[in-house]
């Protein structure tokens, strides 16, 4: 087995930069790679096989940590605006889905799920690989496949644990059959770069959507969660984050008990209390560019409150940026699938994301702290980072710069060697 080899593939966890997405074990292969519940609570790729260098090379070539890209340039159209911020678009509506149901359990306001459901019932795709809540570790996700509607509506609701949905994604292009990707900007990452090397992925993933994604909570901040209210993690039967209502309660059933918590409970009332893992706090992407379409909330400033949330039925922020996004929404609200309140623009996504904002303006400089302090930095193109890095003032940028400076060597951005816990 190669030591360089070992030693490259363990430096993307160990630098704070795996996503978890899976994809590096359906490279490899699973005798050479298990992405696992690791021990310091992420899914993070254990090496157990003899892994040469060509195929840690490949992995990096596609590995979401260590390379993200825009919108593909083929999937650009004339008729594509392109924001600074907001990336590619086509059109940004608010919307929700035409079927109460699917609205009420859907994480804000159902378009995912009323999307997905849609494909299906039009036969335009074979099935939809997105995530559902494990029962293995009832506050992770894991990879599932939809081929019914029924399938669809287990699966909605936004998962804030980890969750590698392309853990497998080699067996289910070999299925031969269409299908549509929902998954985080950073899964849509993945799959887009395994489109460079695997014809089989432009061939049969018809749709990409994806959540706008700020990041996912730490599972050691998940578990001091649970522990603080008073639930013991290892008698966990379920947990369901948010949807049934926007954002509805979070709901967690034990073995002894059924309990409800707020969305905010957990959350905390303003972004300084979200334990993001390093990566989603340097993510460069967490509007889903390279997607057909991006999904979010519509909360002015990026969280509910506790009285709105009471009432609230959930209306989604929707953001096409592709021909094919735009075909696909309007043929869902015409068949009333999803109902569009109005046209809205980038600036509205700017409202409702103040921290996707920031992320964005920030990445390039703290890029640079990580350049500076001799780390890796995930190359990226086609999201406009310099340029955005260059609206802003100096003294911004250096704090930025200098955070992510600090952050390296203070260990917060350091990860253990992946080792499986299990
Ligand atoms: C980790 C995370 C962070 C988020 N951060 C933001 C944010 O900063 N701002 C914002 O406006 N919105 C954010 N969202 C998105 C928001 O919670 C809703 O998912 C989005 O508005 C779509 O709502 P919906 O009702 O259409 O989704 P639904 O109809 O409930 O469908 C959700 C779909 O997403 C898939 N999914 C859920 N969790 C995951 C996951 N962890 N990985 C991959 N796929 C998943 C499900 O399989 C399902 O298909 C986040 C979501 C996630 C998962
Ligand atoms: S982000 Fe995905 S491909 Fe990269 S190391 Fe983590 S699991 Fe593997
Ligand atoms: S913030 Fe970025 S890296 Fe983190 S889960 Fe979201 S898309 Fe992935």
């Amino acid at each position: 087995m190669s030591k360089s080899a070992i030693d490259r593939m363990n430096s993307i966890s160990e630098q704070g930069l795996c996503s978890g997405c899976g994809i590096c074990q359906s490279i490899a292969g699973s005798s050479k790679i298990k992405v696992v519940k690791s021990m310091n609570g992420f899914e993070r790729p254990v090496i157990i096989g003899d892994l040469d260098d060509a195929t840690v090379d490949k992995i990096f070539q596609i590995c979401p940590g260590t390379r993200i890209e825009g919108l593909p340039k083929n999937q650009l159209s004339p008729n594509t605006k392109t924001d600074n911020v907001w990336g590619p678009w086509h059109r940004i509506v608010r919307a929700w889905a035409g079927n109460p149901k699917i609205r009420f359990e859907g994480s804000t306001g159902g378009v995912l799920t009323a999307l997905a459901k849609f494909l299906l019932s039009e036969k335009r795709v074979d099935f939809i690989l997105h995530v559902k809540a494990s029962s293995k570790e009832p506050t992770f996700g894991t990879r599932f496949l939809s081929f019914t509607e029924a399938d669809v509506l287990e699966a909605t609701g936004s998962r804030y644990g980890p969750a590698a949905p392309l853990i497998d994604i080699d067996e289910v292009l070999s299925r031969g059959s269409p299908f549509a990707f929902i998954g985080k900007p950073c899964d849509i990452s993945a799959l887009r770069n395994l489109a460079r090397y695997d014809e089989r992925v432009d061939e049969l993933v018809k749709y990409w959507l994806t959540p706008v994604c700020g990041g996912f909570m730490s599972p050691s901040s998940t578990d001091n969660f649970l522990t603080r209210n008073g639930v013991d993690r290892d008698k966990l039967l379920s947990l369901r984050y948010r949807g049934q209502g926007c954002p509805g309660p979070m709901q967690i059933e034990t073995l002894h008990e059924k309990k409800e918590l707020h969305y905010l409970d957990y959350w905390g009332d303003d972004e300084s209390t979200w334990n993001l893992p390093f990566r989603c706090k340097i993510c460069p992407d967490g509007i889903g560019e390279a997607a057909d379409i991006a999904a979010s909330d519509t909360w002015i400033g990026g969280s509910p409150t506790r009285s709105g949330s009471k009432t609230d039925r959930g209306t989604n922020a929707v953001v096409v940026r592709t021909e094919t996004g735009i075909e696909l929404l309007e043929a869902a609200a015409k068949s009333g699938a999803i109902n569009i309140e109005y046209d809205i623009t980038p600036d509205d996504m700017s409202l409702y994301q103040p921290h996707q904002m920031h992320k964005k303006y920030a990445a390039y400089d703290r890029y640079q702290g990580l350049a500076d302090e001799g780390r890796l930095v995930p190359i990226t193109k086609r999201l406009r980072l310099k340029e955005l890095a260059n609206e802003i003032n100096q003294s911004t940028r250096k704090i930025q710069r200098d955070g992510t400076i600090a952050r390296v060597r203070s260990g917060k951005a350091t990860e253990s060697t992946p080792n499986s816990s299990q």
